[in-house]
């Protein structure tokens, strides 16, 4: 790189105020955006309301796309297109559920501050990357670089439902133009090459209703969805043999998540209901695609069939297919992002991979665009109580998202 544009580098990393990020990352932690079905206060809105305000102040560009009512992407920008790349940083405005409050040891949205670490739903996944995200695109304004393209900050709603967000902003005019993105997801601050995929694959087993004393009068759904776990081993056997070996992903894993007999209604001991239910997580790595994943569920549908004459067996992906996916570490984008880890930390990028989907899943199969994940937080904590991301991660992931940007826009 020319001496120029690390000369521009460091003025952007010199204007990061730490404490003006970790204020803002406990504002966000703040703001309850826990989507609650139901009841229309409970959404992303008041957040998506704050990211807005701050990046306006800022002096960005903003739009702000109502997904569905009451719940908005915020779109920020920073230079033109004009014929150069447009890279993302995103983040998402949604929190899962806190559940009880009281198993709570710090207040789920007090944001409290304590030994360098930042408590509170959200805290990793992912208030404090989309708030390491804001700090650098403000650190990329004020070093006053040129950009060659665009440097555009997503902060996108039901990430954690349906992933509604990302999908409606690959239909957006600043959505179609990306050229890359960096998901600011909790990674540890690995630079992470690869997301595994999945499918919820929900499954009705139908039978005949019949008196539990005369079960050769019916057709039992149980006995057929217990044939049809008897299965999943060796369906995961199969979807392993078909995924590609990865260095950074566990292999594919099929494991049932609901089981419910009778599918409809209340149960009775002594009645034979007519069907079931069953939901199996499926996880999937690089290598098959949606029709080669199906085939191989249809299988064990099938056997599991054959060994219960008269029940039937079928199954529907819950929200479509979401195939694992992978960029190659000759990627300019992963050589903009692995030099800004050396730049910032001192040493060499620790790749890695993601255990589940994230929005990036969308944006690298729908625009087909490369996509680098890594964020401040414990890849386990996500989800769970107490949940917190450490202050030291969180700078760092700032300064890393600075100077990967102008790696990336800097020509
Ligand atoms: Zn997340």
């Amino acid at each position: 790189m020319a001496r120029r544009g690390r000369a521009t580098i460091a003025a952007a990393l010199s204007s990061i105020d730490d404490a003006e990020l970790i204020a803002l990352a406990r504002d966000l932690v703040r703001i309850p955006s826990v989507f609650r079905p139901g009841d229309p206060t409970a959404t992303e809105a008041p957040v998506a309301r704050y990211v807005e305000r701050w990046f306006g102040k800022q002096g960005f560009g903003v739009e702000v796309h109502e997904v569905v009512p009451g719940r908005p992407n915020v779109v920020a920008w920073l230079g033109d297109k004009d014929g150069g790349p447009s890279l993302l940083l995103e983040g998402h405005t949604d929190v899962v559920t806190e559940g009880d409050p009281r198993e709570w040891t710090h207040p789920p949205f007090g944001a409290e501050l304590v030994d360098g670490r930042i408590y509170g739903r959200g805290a990793a996944d992912m208030k404090g990357g989309l708030a390491a995200a804001m700090i650098a695109a403000a650190a990329v304004r004020k070093s006053g670089a040129t950009l060659h393209g665009r440097l555009v900050i997503g902060a996108l709603v039901d990430e954690e439902g349906d992933m509604l967000g990302v999908h409606h902003f690959c239909t957006t005019p600043l959505g179609r133009e990306l050229s890359g993105a960096i998901i600011c997801e909790p990674e540890q601050n690995e630079v992470c090459l690869e997301q595994r995929g999945v499918v919820w694959a929900r499954v009705l087993i139908r039978g005949r209703m019949a008196h539990g004393a005369m079960p050769q009068a019916g057709v039992n759904p149980i006995s057929a969805t217990g044939a049809l776990l008897a299965e999943v081993p060796a369906l995961e056997k199969r979807l392993r043999r078909l995924s590609e070996k990865s260095r950074y992903l566990e292999p594919p894993t099929v494991t049932p998540t609901i089981v419910q007999a009778p599918a409809e209604g209340i149960g009775q001991s002594n009645v034979i209901p007519s069907s079931a239910r069953l939901t199996l997580d499926v996880r999937l790595g690089p290598g098959p695609d949606g029709d080669a994943v199906a085939r191989e569920i249809d299988v064990a549908c099938q056997r599991a069939m054959a060994l219960c004459p008269g029940a039937t067996i079928e199954w529907a992906p819950i929200n479509g297919v979401r195939l694992a996916t992978r960029v190659e570490r000759s990627e300019p984008l992963v050589q903009a992002v692995a030099s800004a880890v050396r730049q910032v930390t001192g040493r060499p990028a620790r790749f890695g991979g993601v255990p589940g989907s994230t929005d990036g899943t969308i944006l690298r199969t729908s625009l087909g665009i490369p996509i680098v994940t890594l964020g401040p937080g414990k890849r386990l904590i996500p989800h769970q109580v107490d949940e917190y991301v450490e202050v030291s991660e969180l700078v760092e992931a700032a300064r890393i998202y600075t100077a990967a940007a102008l790696n990336f826009l800097q020509q």
